[in-house]
């Protein structure tokens, strides 16, 4: 059955007379999320006080939500856990993927990536010292730049600033081929794009789960260990919840079983109940129609903003194929065009240096508010709206 995305939609609640197109920063909060927390909090924590954690199996949800994830980013069940946040997650698939390349010392990334993710890098290479070096190209560069130094490939599959798609299984074998490992981040792509981890071949994965996934600021993030390395992995982040017997209280580790180890310490249960009601909105969307649906909505929006809006120049890919589920155009005065736009009630944000960025997420964005969006960019620039110092002062968070 096709995906009904009327129906989705209907499942968020959204503020009135706002276009929402940061779905990619922030998602917004599913009709049900409200009800469930309040429930953890007073039937749950409320009630239950430290028996909630095996009466109302708070334990289990780590795994049980990872393997909800597993379904949206095309990864076998029982290989994804959910727990700390993604910087946190980055750092740990990387530790752990350099462990099991013993004899080389290169992390190859490239500057597109999302800057905690090579800060996390630079971090533990200073850590490990002994030689260990982030090697960052461009995004274009990265395939031609794997070779048999290289022990890790760290990638973002999609730009958080342009939207461009890597080739996730073409980079994956070319790592492999070379010997090397694969991590790949799926912050924007996870619930975005039809992701598929266990076919791409990665060796890791981790993302997100309060931007497409919605699971509200702060939410936990996923880490997925392939199946063939489930057994063999060391965690890094060795902490009491991934031990084997976290209540034997043993005074050495012994990793939990399979994805189990890559838990840390105790999970955020209100987090993670927030997170379980967000995925019910998942239930009846098949990845296939949402990422047709992503296409059209993105190419109908560049379409718009080209013909109206001819000192907006595309900041993304102009291949749909080479794209995520967002789009952005440059201009010298970006930040203060964003400011104009979210004060006529379009939200997208702006990245530096002069970057307009717009999330589309087919489960609440409809054809018909892209167009809005669209004319509503197009009035701004044509009367220079944007122009005024209200506009050019940078707040905290842009
Ligand atoms: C959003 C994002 C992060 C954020 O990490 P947190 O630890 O959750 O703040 C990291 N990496 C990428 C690629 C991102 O897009």
């Amino acid at each position: 059955m096709p995906t009904d995305f009327a129906a989705t939609r209907a499942q968020f609640d959204l503020p009135e007379g706002i276009l929402y197109l940061d779905g990619n920063s922030l998602g917004p909060l599913p009709r049900n999320v409200a009800a469930r927390l309040a429930r953890t909090v007073t039937q749950e924590w409320g009630t239950m006080l430290i028996t909630g954690w095996n009466k109302a199996g708070w334990m289990d949800l780590p795994t049980r939500i990872g393997d909800r994830i597993a379904r949206i980013i095309g990864a076998e069940t029982g290989h994804v856990v959910l727990g700390d946040t993604l910087s946190i997650k980055v750092y740990q698939a990387l530790a752990s993927a350099l462990e099991m390349t013993p004899t080389r010392k290169v992390i190859l990334s490239d500057t597109g990536n999302f800057p905690s993710d090579l800060y996390m890098a630079e971090g533990l290479c200073r850590t490990l010292g002994d030689g260990y070096e982030l090697r960052t190209v461009a995004p274009e560069d990265v395939a031609d730049a794997i070779d048999d130094s290289v022990a890790v490939l760290m990638l973002t599959e999609v730009d958080y600033r342009t939207g461009r798609r890597h080739d996730m299984p073409a980079l994956t074998a070319k790592a492999h081929a070379h010997g090397a490992l694969a991590i790949w981040d799926l912050a924007h792509s996870a619930g975005a794009t039809d992701v598929k981890v266990a076919a791409g071949g990665a060796d890791f994965a981790v993302g997100c789960t309060y931007k497409y996934l919605n699971s509200g600021p702060g939410g936990p993030a996923f880490i997925y260990v392939a199946p063939r390395h489930a057994e063999t992995v060391r965690p890094a982040l060795s902490g009491w919840m991934g031990h084997e017997a976290p209540f034997a209280f043993d005074l050495s580790y012994r990793p939990g079983n399979g994805i189990e180890r890559m838990r840390v310490g105790t999970p955020p249960i209100l987090q993670l109940a927030a997170l379980d009601a967000a995925l019910d909105v998942w239930d009846g969307v098949e990845i296939a129609d949402l990422r047709a649906r992503s296409i059209e909505l993105c190419e109908a929006f560049i379409a718009g903003v080209e013909a109206r809006c001819p000192t907006l120049t595309l900041g993304s890919p102009r291949d749909p194929l080479q794209r995520g589920s967002q789009v952005s155009f440059r201009h010298p005065e970006g930040y203060a065009i964003m400011q104009a736009l979210i004060a006529r009630g379009v939200i997208g944000d702006f990245r530096a240096p002069d970057v307009l960025r717009f999330g589309f997420t087919p489960l609440y964005i409809a054809l018909d508010e892209v167009n809005a969006a669209v004319e509503i960019l197009a009035e701004i620039m044509a009367s220079d709206a944007w122009d005024t110092p209200a506009f050019k002062t940078r707040a905290k968070v842009t």
